[in-house]
């Protein structure tokens, strides 16, 4: 019986030495399975015996039943040094009351719950709740770098209508967070890559961004290995915006027209906004209609609509540098007297936006990250401190494989 439930704990090294059944509790009598340790002074192996010392700690439920197990952590005595040691189990912390597994499992809970119920769900208190996520924490912090290549920044409001944003920083491969700073700011965010050390930042082959000046001076500082590419869904962004503008501006100009015309055209570009943000494949039938008369309505607003298709087509279409750069400038040329706004930008940005048809990366990933974020916030993940805020945060994405 007790191989079995040797197998059933699986952990590895560990054996099920006896077990008590109390009805809703297990208690389980487990012990190393070598019977030698290694002397944390000296390094000598050691098998002479010294004491035993049982305790108990939480592990995770079998069955639906809490399981305790009663560890005994030996003491041997080395020979070498003369002197007793308590040997380490990987599984538990030395003066800890739950496995590691334990911890960590209350911890995920945490994901999609608060603290309270947490807490209350799993008979702990919110302090042993907290004490778990800090052990964790120690655990797994500081988070390992080593391979982080692609870099991207992005930045989130979590706060409605305060304007203040915090930047969130991504491996664009692993899709994991891997920073959070609380204000966007120069010296917040260099601060935190700077805590990462040289030799991380060093080897970021790519920094992808948003168009802000302030993330490409600090990645320009800060990342000496590293080419720029600015999100092409952000320059996008940008486009639509324009677009949009054009729009309002052209509903404005009919308002002044004759009355009969004006309804008519007026009429054909009200409640709009979403079908010329669409992208044309992705237009119902009703939806294709209306984006008929509205070009119909605006000569003005048909051109833009399909310098926009045409955008996105150059950006899902161009296999490489020279065909995505020899487009863009091809489209900058006809586009100039529609979007002033962005066309300018892109200009500014020249090198970063054409940096895509080349490396092809996205920030696709953040946007999920972003909402994560915002659920972990709304579940009062511990945001009116931010380090707590920015701790429970990166556990969700470090904690397993999640
Ligand atoms: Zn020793």
């Amino acid at each position: 019986m007790e191989l079995q439930f040797t197998e059933l704990l699986n952990i590895p090294g560990l054996v099920v030495e006896y077990y008590r059944n109390l009805g809703q509790e297990l208690i389980l009598d487990v012990e190393a399975e070598t019977d030698y340790s290694n002397c944390p002074r000296c390094g000598q192996v050691s098998n002479h015996l010294h004491q035993n010392h049982g305790h108990l700690v939480r592990d995770l439920p079998l069955s639906n039943r809490q399981v305790f197990l009663r560890v005994n952590r030996r003491q041997f005595k080395c020979k070498k040094c003369g002197k007793p040691f308590s040997e380490d189990l990987d599984f538990v912390g030395k003066g800890k009351k739950y496995t590691h597994r334990y911890a960590t499992n209350i911890v995920e809970k945490l994901v999609h719950s608060d603290l309270t119920n947490v807490a209350k769900n799993n008979h702990l208190t919110e302090r042993e709740v907290e004490a778990m996520i800090n052990h964790v924490a120690q655990q797994i912090f500081p988070i390992n770098l080593s391979g982080l290549k692609r870099l991207g920044i992005d930045e989130i409001s979590l706060v409605k209508g305060q304007g203040k944003f915090i930047v969130v920083l991504v491996d664009l491969d692993t899709g994991k967070l891997v920073g959070l700073v609380k204000e966007k700011k120069q010296k917040a965010i260099e601060s935190v890559l700077l805590s990462w050390g040289r030799e991380v930042l060093e080897q970021i082959e790519e920094v992808s961004m948003d168009l802000a000046k302030i993330y490409k001076s600090i990645a320009e500082k800060l990342c000496p290995n590293a080419v720029i590419t600015v999100d092409r869904f952000h320059v996008s962004k940008l486009l639509h915006e324009e677009l949009n503008q054009g729009r309002i501006e052209q509903k404005k100009t009919a308002e002044s027209l004759k009355a009969e015309s004006r309804e008519k055209v007026l009429g054909n570009l009200k409640g709009c906004k979403y079908i010329l943000l669409k992208r044309s494949e992705n237009l119902n039938e009703k939806q294709k209609n209306q984006l008929i008369k509205l070009k119909e309505a605006s000569p003005k607003i048909a051109i833009m609509y399909n310098l926009k298709e045409e955008f996105t087509e150059i950006f899902d279409k161009s296999n490489n540098l020279g065909e995505g750069t020899i487009n863009l400038l091809d489209w900058l040329e006809k586009a100039a007297p529609f979007f002033q706004k962005t066309v300018k930008t892109i200009k500014n940005w020249f090198g970063e936006v054409v940096g895509y048809f080349e490396r092809k990366t996205t920030q696709g990933v953040v946007e999920g990250i972003n909402n994560k974020l915002k659920l972990i916030k709304r579940s009062g993940f511990g945001f009116r401190n931010f380090d707590n805020f920015q701790k429970r945060s990166l556990l969700v994405w470090h904690l397993t494989n999640n």
